[in-house]
Parts: structure tokens; sequence; C-alpha cells
């Protein structure tokens, strides 16, 4: 379907999260209607959007009625259930299509089709029993990583085993779910590559972006990386290559592993807008959330070029501990944006905000971006 989705026209983002308050502030600025549906009320997505629908995704009923209202269908967390997304097919058009996200939904499937397009993935091997554990072991080796196939987000379902004797505990604590074994990588470092594609099929990535995590939660973004030009344009190539194996439309994330010795290595991906792409917002000709809607509605896609080097800093809910945290001391830093989602309740580890800072190279964006944000918990007045 090649017709163009016009301002004016109503999207539908399934989920209520921070990912989907920044598409709707894109696409509001562009003119549309938003409409969001999740589980929860007075969502980060909601906030923004004309009509906030409260409901389970399961409630199928909604879910078609959340449907019919709008033009265009996406969403912003990639476990809404498949029978949700096949119900929101019916009734409009779904993009990224459901392909995309049933591949996306399950490690073991999207290493598999990833290694299947020749990209380098991390060694991996399905695990369904305690004894497919131990044959896996056997060949992966250790150190090893147990992963659920589905719903780990943020290090969550996800256990080491430094040796074959750790192997039983690991597969106790995930509940004997169906789940992947992975060598445990020694990185360099951690990149992503995002990248567009619109409804004829044009492409466009991002400059590579840098990751680093603090307890398994992202923490620190900078772009452009610090890796080389063939590894950078390496993970480009990578990108683009499952997009157009699943004729994708939207917005794709990819996260690869920079080995010691410079290999790439694909590790997962995200069929929407990601954390470390939220630097686009202030750093880029087009934000990822931009491209999401121009993609979606078969409009051309915008220049994603990098206007300056840029870092982003996540802001997590512990930066609360001691009270409201110090924006002022923040804002006081040249060329520092502040971002907040709306979320009421600060709990520990969950995403409240984040900081963006633009610099004449990396190096000075990181340093800025983190001293405003340990100006956070200077004490008020
Ligand atoms: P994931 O949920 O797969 O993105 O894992 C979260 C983080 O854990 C990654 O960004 C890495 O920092 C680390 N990690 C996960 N898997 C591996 C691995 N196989 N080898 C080394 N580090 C890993």
């Amino acid at each position: 379907m090649s017709h163009v989705i016009n301002p004016g026209a109503r999207i539908g983002v399934l989920g209520g999260g921070q990912l989907g308050r920044m598409f709707a502030m894109a696409a509001r600025r562009l003119g549309y209607r938003v409409h969001t549906l999740a589980p929860e009320g007075d969502t980060p997505t909601g906030q923004i959007s004309d009509v906030e629908i409260t409901a389970p995704y399961d409630d199928l009923d909604a879910v078609a009625g959340f449907a019919r209202a709008v033009d265009v269908v996406t969403f912003e967390f990639e476990n809404v259930p498949a029978a949700a997304a096949a119900t929101a097919e019916k009734h409009a058009i779904v993009r990224p299509n459901g392909r995309a996200l049933h591949v996306a939904q399950n490690r073991i499937r999207e290493k598999s089709f990833v290694a299947d397009l020749g990209v380098p993935v991390t060694p991996f091997a399905p695990i369904r029993t305690d004894e497919e554990l131990r044959l896996a072991l056997e060949t992966v080796g250790c150190p090893a990583v147990l992963k659920t196939a589905s719903f780990g987000y943020d290090g969550k379902g996800q256990a080491m085993i430094g040796d074959a004797g750790a192997a039983a505990a690991a597969w106790a604590s995930l509940r004997g779910q169906e789940s992947i074994l992975e060598a445990f990588v020694t990185l360099d470092r951690e990149i992503s590559i995002i990248g567009a594609r619109g409804v004829d099929g044009s492409l466009v990535t991002f400059a590579a972006f840098e990751n680093v995590h603090r307890h398994h939660i992202l923490d620190v973004t900078v772009s452009p990386a610090g890796v080389a030009e063939s590894v950078a344009s390496q993970a480009a190539g990578a990108t683009r290559a499952v997009m157009e194996a699943l004729d994708y439309v939207g917005i794709l994330c990819i996260e690869f592993f920079v080995t010691r010795d410079g290999r790439l290595l694909f590790n997962e991906m995200a069929p929407r807008p990601h954390n470390s792409g939220h630097l686009t917002f202030d750093a880029c000709r087009t934000s990822q959330f931009e491209q999401q809607v121009r993609a979606i509605c078969g409009l051309p896609l915008g220049s994603p070029d990098l206007i300056q080097p840029a870092a982003m800093a996540n802001i997590l809910g512990h930066l609360w501990s001691d009270g409201e945290p110090n924006w002022g001391a923040a804002l006081a830093f040249p060329d520092v944006k502040l971002h907040l989602y709306g979320k009421s309740e600060a709990r520990p580890g969950r995403k409240m905000g984040h900081l963006t800072a633009l610099a004449g190279t990396t190096d000075e964006a990181r340093k800025r971006v983190t001293e405003a944000r340990e100006a956070l918990t200077k004490p008020l007045g």
C-alpha cells in the first residue's frame, strides 16, 4: 500500500511509555492526531495524545475499536501480544509488520534470522530443558549467559554461568522458561545503529551510537561512536540487510557488541525507536521519532545527519532518593537539554527522563552530560 497518510490523519500507538511520548510529540508537531492504548492510565504517551484508551492488550474488543478509529497503527513496545497485533492488523494498517514483531519478540528467532542473513552473531544455543543446557554448555563454553527467549529487558531474565556447576541454579532462576545460552563475549564496546525505512523502500541510518550500560540499563550514549569507519559501516550494512529482509517500515534499532579483537557481533534488535537514539531529538536534523512518523505515513524520510557530536545520560528513579532533583543546576550547563517523561512515581531503576549535551567532540559532550547529571543531586537553593 503506497498511499500517503497525510498530516491531520490519526495515528495509533500501542504502548504508553516514553518512546510513545516522544513519538507523539513528533507526530503532533507534524499535525497528526494521536491515539494510544496501554494497560495503565495517565501514561507518558497518553499525556501527549488526543485519545488515551486504558485497556489490557488482551482486551481484543478494545484493541479492535482502537485500530478502527485510526489510519495507521504502530507500537512503542515490542512485547505487545501477537493476538493484539493480529487484531489491529484486521482493522488498520500496522507498521512495522507483524512478521518483524514476531521475529523481534523472541531471542532465538531473532538471532537465527539474523545469522541466516550472514550477519555475525554471538555464539548461541536454544535451551528448552536442563539436558539441552548441559549439552549446549559443552559447545558454547563458559563463561556464558542464559537469557529468557522472550520478555527480557534491561537485564531482566538473565543469569550468568561462570562454570558448568552454576548451570542448574541459572536454569532454576529463569524457572525453566524457553531460553537462549550465549557465550559471554569480552567486549571492547557496545554500539547500536538505528535505521528508518519508508513504504517505498528508501532507507537511512543514523551515525553509530556508542552505549555504556550500568546494572544492565543503558547509562550513557555518545554519537558518533568511537569505532573504526569500517566497523560502523559494517553495522549499518547489517541493519540495512535486516530491514530489507523483513520488508520493514518504521524504525529499527540493532545493538551490536564490538569484541576486543575488533569483530562486530549482533546482540539484539528492537522494532521501534530506542533509548540510544534519544539524542537524535536534539542532535540530528531529523529525530528517530520524526523518522518513525514519516516512515509509517509514507512520507519522505528526513536527513539523519548529526549536527554536532552529542551525548545522552539517562535519569533513573534513584536520583529522587533525597527529594526532587536540582533541575536548575543541570540546565545551567551550556547546550544541555532536559527531557522528562511525566512519570509521577520515581522507583529505583525506572527511566524518568534523560539529558542531552552537544559539544565540539564526543568526549566533551560525554563530560558535559555526566557533569550535568551529577549536578542534579546538588542541594537545592
Ligand atoms: P541484553 O539484554 O541482551 O541487551 O543484555 C544487556 C547487557 O548485558 C548488554 O548490553 C551487555 O552489556 C551485557 N551482555 C549481554 N549479553 C552478553 C554477552 N553474550 N556477552 C557479553 N556481555 C553481554
